[in-house]
């Protein structure tokens, strides 16, 4: 293997790379410098995010532009805002001893007139996302027409979200006889049409295979019921102590729901998606590089950039829809030559997916159970007690010590250390003794088949003449009670009325929302049917699709009050008060929930006595 001198790299950039504590030269690195620097050519390079290829063409520009000159030189185009900053601030670390270098960051969301001020400045590298850059072209902010480099980070990316016409006319208003880099850790018809159009005779190189997922990851897939994802997701998190992960979820909306359910659920977890402001992204960004969040559930368009090196799980709450963004979903974890784990939350409906990954990531998965009670809590104590064995102690507790020493003073060690661990265990052991085992599936499971005496079937008093068919009526049920895509099922359309399961957790959650509710003009009315089988029978209830009287909806609503919620409920947890930073967002979309409010309080004061939660520790 060469060392960094051997690849060709000057002084400056040696002495850069020492500080930053880099041994070896990446794969990826291996390949590209020693090509870049010695010739003037095009390069296409398939790798993977993490396997070091900012450096891989950050070292060789950074080698070959002239600092002294205040002209740009070198154009490095990335698809978001967040990896446009990383690889920023990389080569702006690679580059502290190249005196007088400049490298400037060009991205949407923030002031255009600062981001032109510092390119007036004379910006050797400028590093941009592409609906920016065209932006400031068109308004001559930039002169990009003597650039002699130009690097296609993340290209698959890039193209996947529409770019190819910003990209193409960037790159009208370079000249012709730069070099053109493309790196991409997918090579799909599009990139490679890319390399065909804009590049003259590139060398090629990869690392690994194309579309293959890198080395240190290993991929595992749990079976469960569709119903069961999120309490699955809980489990794996409760399993994993100190995870550090990025949740997938298929739709903003499920990635909302998602986070909010599991802060809700006391874990510290956070929400990115387009949804959000720029600004608040940034803030949970921040957190999540802080670590202040483990769990940072997003779509997989605001996850691209995602660079963060010490994820230790990806999970898949949902598939994508498109199997080759898996690469990119695994990706995010087993960087800078870290192990990571690629978790699959699957339904029977979707195991052939996963067949289809493994050809395409040439990898085989692990098919694991969703871990048991018991084995959660035995991960919780024994993480607890690694916790208090490594911890280190100052002589500041010591002034409390003494009137602890004294409650203490008829207790022997064994029935202190019993006492310390009961806190914990009893938080677990209670909570999982009240919830049931994810092992077993539904022999009909998987979205509208399924049975299960954990379901309520419900009648609706709207049907075909209403202009519903099942696929608009799940839609309408799913938007205004803010449910996610397998939470309404068994959808059953008739001429004048309807029915639909929920589970039977979100049967208060209906009804409530029912109470009072019209649909063009006229009362919705919603019951639970006596009728739970798939053939949607039931009995017709009302008569015709009318609200039988204006006060029923409300005296059901009084009859519910003396039922029960479901345990799964029950899975809420006090907040921890450091949790609190990233609750804004939630807040202000729970407008629905809010409606049985005298429920929920009822609820989280009769249900959620402190201790009988399981309560997650926070990562230092
Ligand atoms: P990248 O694929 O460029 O996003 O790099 C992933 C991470 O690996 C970044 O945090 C880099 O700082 C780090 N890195 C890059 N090259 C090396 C290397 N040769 N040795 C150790 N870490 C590296």
């Amino acid at each position: 293997m060469s060392t960094f001198q051997e690849l060709g790299l000057n002084e400056d950039l040696l002495n850069a790379i020492t500080d930053m504590g880099f041994v070896n030269p990446s794969d990826v690195q291996a390949q590209a410098i020693p090509l870049l620097l010695n010739e003037e050519r095009d390069l296409v390079a398939l790798a993977q995010t993490g396997t070091g290829k900012t450096a891989a063409f950050g070292f060789p520009m950074l080698q070959k532009i002239d600092v002294s000159s205040r002209t740009t030189q070198g154009l490095i185009l990335s698809p978001t805002r967040e990896l446009c900053l990383q690889i920023t601030n990389e080569l702006k670390q690679y580059g502290k001893y190249c005196n007088g270098l400049n490298v400037t960051a060009i991205y949407g969301g923030a002031s255009i007139t600062d981001q032109a001020r510092q390119v007036k400045r004379g910006a050797q590298i400028i590093v941009a996302t592409p609906g920016r850059m065209k932006d400031m072209i068109s308004r001559k902010l930039v002169d990009i027409s003597k650039i002699q480099y130009s690097v296609l980070d993340e290209a698959d990316e890039m193209l996947n979200m529409g770019f190819y016409e910003d990209i193409t006319d960037i790159l009208s208003h370079t000249p012709d006889d730069k070099s053109t880099w493309l790196f991409s850790a997918t090579m799909p018809r599009e990139v490679a049409s890319i390399a065909k159009k804009f590049m003259y005779d590139p060398l090629e190189i990869t690392v690994g295979n194309k579309n293959e997922s890198t080395s240190n990851v290993s991929h595992e897939y749990y079976l469960v019921n569709a119903r069961d994802r999120y309490q699955a997701l809980k489990r794996l998190a409760d399993a994993h102590p100190d995870i550090f992960s990025v949740i997938f979820c298929r739709t903003k909306r499920d990635t909302q729901k998602v986070a909010e359910n599991l802060i809700e659920s006391g874990y510290s977890a956070g929400a990115l998606h387009g949804d959000l402001s720029q600004n608040q992204r940034d803030l949970v960004m921040k957190s999540f590089r802080n670590k202040q969040i483990q769990m940072l559930v997003a779509t997989d368009v605001a996850a691209r950039g995602i660079d963060v090196d010490d994820i230790t799980h990806v999970i898949n709450y949902q598939l994508p829809d498109e199997i080759e963004t898996y690469t990119h979903r695994s990706g995010r974890t087993g960087r800078a030559g870290k192990t990571g784990v690629s978790m699959v939350i699957v339904s029977k409906s979707e195991l052939r997916k996963i067949k289809s990954i493994e050809r395409i990531i040439k990898k085989q998965f692990e098919k694991k159970d969703i871990p048991s009670g018991t084995e959660i809590t035995e991960v919780q104590l024994m993480s607890l007690a690694n916790k208090i064995h490594t911890t280190e102690t100052g002589d500041e507790i010591d002034k409390y010590l003494e009137s602890i020493n004294d409650l203490f003073v008829d207790t022997s060690k064994e029935d202190l250390i019993k006492k310390f661990f009961s806190v914990e265990f009893n938080r677990f052991f209670n909570y999982y003794q009240k919830s049931k085992d994810l092992g077993t599936v539904d022999a009909r499971d998987g979205g509208e088949g399924r049975v299960s005496s954990n379901d309520t079937r419900y009648f609706i008093n709207v049907g075909r003449k209403d202009g519903f068919d099942w696929m608009k009526l799940k839609d309408f049920l799913k938007e205004k009670l803010e449910l996610g895509r397998d939470d309404v099922f068994k959808v059953d359309v008739k001429e004048s009325f309807s029915f639909f399961n929920t589970e039977k957790t979100m049967q208060e959650k209906v009804l409530a929302f029912f109470t009072d509710f019209k649909h063009e003009g006229r009362f919705v009315n919603v019951e639970v049917s006596e009728n739970k089988g798939r053939s949607g029978g039931g009995r017709r209830r009302d008569g015709g699709g009318r609200r039988r009287d204006g006060g029923g909806g409300r005296r059901r609503s009084d009859d519910r009050r003396s039922e029960r919620r479901s345990s799964d409920r029950n899975d809420r947890k006090p907040r921890r008060s450091d949790d609190s930073g990233n609750r804004g967002d939630r807040r202000s979309r729970r407008s629905n929930d809010d409606k049985p409010r005298g429920r929920r309080s009822e609820n989280s004061n009769s249900n959620f006595s402190g201790s009988d939660r399981p309560r997650r520790s926070r990562r230092k």
